[in-house]
């Protein structure tokens, strides 16, 4: 089925009362129907709702369908973008291990993966998204994931992921792909033999940014790449935390399994049963929304480009963006989703143009239906000096758009005035 279709069903099943809408199954606990069915249940005998710390109906019909649209088998939603990302990293590497990650990343993923992770012993090594031949260099036995952006932010470049995943399976490396501003609509790194996504679901799944959530997705038939893979013995060994379960050998999709049954278990980052139930809204239009985003961002950006006091443009849908190649071949249509940046001059002309919009708001978000404008040298890279900021490619002058669903002529209008102004 077209991934329209699946959005708007796949993944559910009635209820008893013929619910059209998902019910929100609020609820922390469920009643077993006697101490074996529980038993049966602890031990995997039986797939069932236990306690909503690892699963729960809404959220299921959420992971379900989420899965479908990816093209996956399996997914689990956690309560944040960056807890995906954690519980992704972190179901592959632990101490004494090392993941190779792409140098344009989210900043709260930099962050957690050069910091937070260095923390917990697991080293991150970095690669030029640009040249994947780096990977070569960086990579050794105890290397578990090679981590990456299909669409960056907010450097707003695209990965070569038949390139980086060559080389990743020719060393028999996980690839997790953070495919949060492309969202399945336009991307799906899993076709293009990547072996778990990742989704800040806070952005265009939800839509309307209304809540904070995230997802993993693991692809199809990943068992074959683990089982008795020697970089990943804790997929092929008893669990003693789990009564012994060998995770390769139990029939389920194996990193989704050990993501909820360990990590989701001991860590907790789970998404509440409302906010599954309001991704699940989202993505019942993410299809259409994310055509209108792209068809706005890219008129923008053509009229951005044509603008005098506009020193560059950054849009992969622009044929002059060095990205446009890559665009074309793993977007579908070449649709390029909402981000886009641009350059003034100055520091100074910048502050002054953002001040000016009356349309767009100042908020540090992508993805909402609302347009939304920042600048990222007075903000998220605020500490950094001039130099610095043009060596990570964002300019003082830098500025960012997340182009919403208002009219285009609205969004050219406003943006106008405020660069005449
Ligand atoms: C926002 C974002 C994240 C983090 O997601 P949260 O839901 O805010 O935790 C991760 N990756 C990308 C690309 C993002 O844009």
């Amino acid at each position: 089925m077209d991934l329209q279709t699946l959005a708007l069903h796949a993944g559910y099943e009635k209820d008893s009362q013929g619910t059209m809408a998902v019910p929100i199954y609020q609820t922390t606990a469920y009643e077993f129907r006697d101490v074996e069915h529980a038993a049966n249940l602890f031990s995997l005998k039986e797939l069932g709702n236990i306690y909503t710390r690892l699963n729960n109906p809404t959220t299921d019909v959420f992971e379900k369908r989420f899965a479908e649209l990816e093209g996956g088998a399996a997914a689990i939603a956690t309560s944040s973008g960056m807890s995906a990302i954690f519980f992704a990293i972190a179901n592959a590497a632990e101490a004494g291990d090392n993941i190779v990650c792409a140098k344009q990343l989210y900043g709260g993923s930099l962050t957690q993966t050069a910091h937070t992770l260095k923390r917990f012993g697991i080293e991150a090594r970095f690669f030029n998204v640009h040249k994947p031949e780096e990977i070569e260099g960086l990579v050794d036995g105890k290397t578990k994931v090679i981590f990456f952006e299909s669409l960056t932010n907010p450097s707003i470049d695209v990965a070569d992921i038949d390139a980086i995943v060559a080389i990743a399976n020719k060393h028999n490396i996980l690839t997790v792909v953070d495919n949060t501003v492309a969202t399945p609509i336009l991307c799906r790194p899993l076709a293009h033999g990547v072996d778990v996504t990742v989704h800040s679901a806070s952005k265009y799944t939800t839509g309307q940014g209304l809540a904070i959530g995230g997802i993993l997705v693991e692809r199809k038939n990943l068992t074959e790449k683990l089982k008795n893979n020697p970089r990943y013995a804790h997929f092929n060994e008893p669990d003693a935390s789990y009564h012994g379960l060998v995770y390769t050998e139990v029939g389920l999709p194996p990193f989704c399994l050990r993501a909820r049954l360990s990590l989701l278990r001991d860590l907790g980052a789970v998404s509440s049963p409302f906010n599954s139930w309001l991704f699940i809204q989202g993505m019942e239009t993410l299809s259409l929304r994310m055509r209108e985003h792209s068809a706005n961002a890219l008129a923008l950006a053509e009229f951005l480009e044509s603008h005098p006091r506009v020193k560059k443009v950054n849009y992969p849908g622009l044929k002059s963006n060095a990205n446009y190649a890559n665009a074309q071949k793993y977007f579908d249509k070449g649709a390029c989703s909402g981000l886009l940046s641009f350059e003034v001059a100055t520091l100074e002309e910048a502050t002054k143009i953002v001040n000016a919009t009356k349309l767009y708001s100042l908020v540090v978000n992508i993805g909402d239906s609302k347009s939304i404008i920042t600048h990222p040298a007075s903000t998220t890279h605020q500490q950094l000096t001039t130099e610095e900021l043009e060596a990570c490619g964002v300019p003082a002058g830098l500025i960012r758009i997340s182009c919403g669903l208002e009219s285009i002529n609205d969004l050219i209008n406003d943006i106008r005035q405020a660069l005449d102004a």
